[in-house]
């Protein structure tokens, strides 16, 4: 099989294209190398399946091209973590809306099979645990700019959706909840890659607000299992699935969590969202997948103990810093 990968230089995108490799299948990606890295699919350059092309999603006929090379797209290009989104809200909102457009009017000219990548986010501050597919969504006002990414996320699944319904293309949308892993660059905002560099550093852990907030995080090696199994299950067509780990935790306990593991000198530090974002940042207090359509679709639970990923962190931060 033949696999195009949007987005494929990223941190999900490049695991995906390694695993898909590890199937047998060609891969070829597609990215402007703009959050992506060109560092992170370096180890796969050279493989006779693999191939990179350096361009943006925009690039219609870049896309179309290599759509027609495929036999199925993964859109994982996109403007993502929402330090990005509150620092630069123009280039989120317009690479996420615009290059799904891009991408779904190239797959439905040949009715290929597409999985557009959408995010927890999109849930909002909903209070109605675990978030199911089917749950209601509940964001904040357009004045709050956070809110852009998760509407600029749910524009794109209505589109997938709407292909789907209107033009029959093969289109499934996988919601990622927070998904952690080697690779992961805390340059956008996220907080364990943020956390395990500063505990590394003996630097302070600098914790938001009263980090009683939660988070569930899943294994980015476990995320793209569960996306290998959809794909050859077949049946998350015209289907919304969520992806990720239940297992939930507190951001106070993962930074004690870090430094445990690290052995670090670090002391954790609690900082204003107002300091850490902008004035008027509004945080999600809580956030919990419910698993059960994608464990009745695929069999398959993430389960990599939080405790491991970060080991596998560490190890991945002092390689890099060693090299
Ligand atoms: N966070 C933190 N310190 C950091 C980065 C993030 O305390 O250095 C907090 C952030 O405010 C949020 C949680 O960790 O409450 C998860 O943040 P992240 O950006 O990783 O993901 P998201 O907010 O999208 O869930």
């Amino acid at each position: 099989m033949r696999i195009l990968i949007t987005g494929g230089a990223g941190f999900i995108g490049s695991h995906l294209a390694e695993r898909c490799l590890s199937e047998g299948w060609t891969v070829s990606i597609l990215d402007d190398l703009s959050t992506g890295s060109f560092g992170n699919v370096l180890h796969l350059q050279g493989h006779p399946r693999f191939s990179c092309r350096i361009d943006t999603v925009f690039n219609s006929n870049t896309v179309c091209e290599m759509v027609d090379d495929a036999d199925l797209v993964f859109h994982f290009a996109a403007a993502v973590g929402v330090r990005l989104l509150v620092e630069s809200p123009v280039r989120t909102i317009e690479t996420n809306v615009r290059g799904t457009e891009v991408v779904l009017a190239a797959v439905a000219k040949k009715s290929k099979p597409v999985f557009l990548a959408s995010t927890s986010e999109v849930y909002g501050k909903s209070t109605d645990f675990p978030f199911r597919e089917d749950s209601d969504l509940l964001l904040g006002p357009t004045s709050r700019s956070r809110w852009g990414y998760a509407c600029s996320k749910i524009l794109d699944e209505f589109l997938g959706l709407a292909y789907y319904a209107e033009k029959k293309v093969p289109v499934s949308v996988v919601r990622f909840f927070n998904t952690v892993g080697t690779r992961q660059t805390g340059r956008y905002g996220m907080v364990l890659p943020n956390f395990v560099r500063q505990a590394l550093a003996n630097e302070p852990i600098t914790v938001h607000g009263d980090g009683e907030q939660s988070r569930c995080f899943a294994y980015v090696g476990d995320v793209v299992e569960a996306l290998i199994l959809l794909v050859k299950s077949g049946k998350s067509v015209g289907e919304i699935v969520n992806i990720g780990n239940d297992e939930e935790i507190s951001i106070n306990a993962l930074a004690s969590l870090v430094i445990d593991v690290t052995g670090s000198r670090s002391n954790i530090i609690h900082l204003s969202y107002d300091d850490a974002y902008r004035p008027g940042f509004e945080d999600i207090l809580r956030r919990i997948p419910c698993l059960e359509k994608l464990q009745r679709l695929t069999g398959y639970r993430p389960t990599t103990p939080l405790r491991k990923i970060v080991e596998l962190m560490v190890a991945d931060h002092s390689a890099v810093a060693l090299n």
